[in-house]
């Protein structure tokens, strides 16, 4: 039997600077507040098949603010 992982993104957002970059490259995982800065869509779960756009996120954000967990 194989274990499914589940892999999860959130954003530390005393880091988020609202550059908006991940709602860009991933906006099913992320989208912008009423101040501009980013939030995870729903619990932040990450689909097996979102996991290039998570991980791409991850590397865009300027401010290091995105974590992906999982992985
Ligand atoms: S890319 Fe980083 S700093 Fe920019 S909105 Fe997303 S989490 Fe915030």
């Amino acid at each position: 039997m194989s274990e499914t992982k589940k892999f999860r993104v959130a954003i530390a957002a005393d880091r988020c600077q609202g550059h908006n970059r991940c709602c860009l490259v991933a906006p099913e995982l992320f989208e912008s507040d009423d101040d501009g800065n980013a939030r995870v869509i729903g619990d932040g779960s990450v689909a097996e098949a979102q996991l290039p756009k998570a991980k791409l996120a991850v590397a865009n954000c300027p401010e290091h603010a995105v974590r992906l967990t999982g992985a």
